[in-house]
């Protein structure tokens, strides 16, 4: 398609798109009278308006039933969280029986380390992206620790190429080779925070078997972003927040998936409780825990319902729109984008930022990260100024994410536009 940078074809796009009225579901923070231009959907996602009513409704069945409301409820709270793998499987790309709904993001990731890397003195390696997020990087150095090593023999990081930003798979594939059988994990991010860079989870996962090692990923900045086809793609594990691109509420509840292969195997350690327990018996309370044969089976508390409802409420609106719609409009608003960032650099007399995300369509999500090569805080202060809400990196990096949920084409042509009148 041929692009132009004005208000009216911004707008002629916003008429074609069959998920407009979708932005009308959810929250939009306000500016001077007007909708902001919100771009941190990658941050935390905007608030569905039906969010209150599916929170409410617990409330109101708590208030009338108490302790009975976990069999009574509307949606009885002992199961509720049964009410997830049908949506999230189509989100991440599973079978129902490889996916829960539990704890928050980084509790699940140790969760899912404790049965998935266990490392010996042959086999003890975790190869990881650098700057992968912080919160991942204490886990992986704590993981080595607790069990005994030193994390700098331990965490072998992936880094882009001198002068390069991004990583290229074949550097992931030949560092993975490299360690050989002391690799006992290879955990990624799904798509990194930072650089927006998705990263080809097949091909690291086929990398990982193929040297011996479990292949695992953080899907934070995934999930309910870019396509997923975790079980075909043979992964073992995996975990995410839902308060980003899934629009659950800040601190929302997390998601966990392990493979099929893995959900019945009794043998891999765990660090168990009483709600993966074998739901036929758990209330008898005996000696000795005997797991619930799917990914269930990785829970340990009751569930905090309030938050599953909000989950809930979000996963609806996927459910109504759709992911095949979601990916399409994804595409578009993300090619538009690039397009409007690229004009920028034209209408000056030198290049005044440099997009780091791939341009490639299946090496990124929503995100777009921009490297802003003059007057960067500045120009980032004057969007902040003028109702855009956008996300700055030190030193120079304006983090922006328009999802095709909320976000519309004329979010990215007023953002353009403000950024080309501080220029002027
Ligand atoms: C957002 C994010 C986190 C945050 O972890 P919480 O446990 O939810 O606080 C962790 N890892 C990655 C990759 C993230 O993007």
């Amino acid at each position: 398609m041929n692009f132009q940078n004005t208000l009216a074809f911004a707008k002629e796009l916003d008429s074609n798109d069959s998920l407009r009225s979708f932005r009308e579901k959810f929250f939009i923070p306000q500016h001077e009278g007007k909708d902001c231009v919100y771009f941190t959907g990658n941050s935390l996602g905007l608030q569905p308006k039906t969010t209150s009513q599916y929170v409410q409704q617990e409330l109101d069945d708590w208030a009338k039933l108490g302790v009975e409301g976990h069999f009574e409820a509307k949606n009885p709270w002992m199961p509720y969280h049964e009410i997830f793998p049908k949506q999230l499987s189509k989100i991440v790309g599973c079978k129902e029986n490889e996916v829960v709904v539990m704890n928050q993001l980084t509790v699940n990731l140790h969760l899912l380390m404790v049965s998935f890397y266990r490392p010996t003195k042959q086999r003890y390696k975790i190869i990881c992206e650098a700057k992968a997020f912080p919160s991942d990087q204490y886990a992986f150095e704590t993981q080595a620790i607790y069990h005994g090593y030193k994390a700098e023999d331990a965490v072998i990081e992936v880094a882009p190429r001198e002068g390069e930003h991004t990583l290229r798979t074949e550097d992931i594939l030949s560092v993975i080779k490299e360690h050989g059988d002391d690799v006992a994990v290879v955990l990624f991010g799904g798509v990194n925070y930072y650089t927006g860079q998705l990263f080809d989870l097949k091909m690291i996962t086929e990398a990982a078997h193929s040297v011996g090692a479990y292949a695992g990923f953080d899907l934070a900045h995934a999930a309910g972003n870019v396509e997923l086809q975790l079980h075909d793609w043979n992964v073992d594990f995996a975990c995410w927040c839902t308060y980003k691109y899934l629009n659950s509420g800040p601190g929302g509840v997390a998601g966990a998936y392990i493979h099929e292969k893995h959900v019945t195997n009794k043998e891999l350690p765990r660090f168990a409780g009483w709600w993966g327990y074998k739901k036929e018996t758990r209330f008898k309370m005996g000696k000795g825990f005997d797991p619930i044969p799917s990914a269930e089976g990785w829970q340990l508390s009751n569930a905090p319902i309030l938050l599953m409802a909000a989950h809930k409420a979000s996963l609806d609106i996927f459910e109504e729109a759709g992911m095949e719609r979601l990916h399409e409009k994804r595409k578009q608003l993300a090619a538009y984008l690039h397009f409007v960032l690229n004009d920028i650099n034209r209408r000056q007399v030198e290049k005044v930022l440099e997009i780091i995300t791939p341009a490639n369509v299946v090496e990124r999500g929503c995100q777009v990260s921009i490297m802003m090569l003059k007057d960067g805080k500045r120009v980032f202060d004057e969007l902040t100024k003028q109702g855009v809400i956008a996300d700055w990196r030190e030193p120079n990096v304006i983090r922006i994410a328009p999802v095709p949920l909320y976000n519309s084409f004329e979010d990215i042509f007023r953002f353009g536009e403000i950024i080309n009148s501080i220029l002027k």
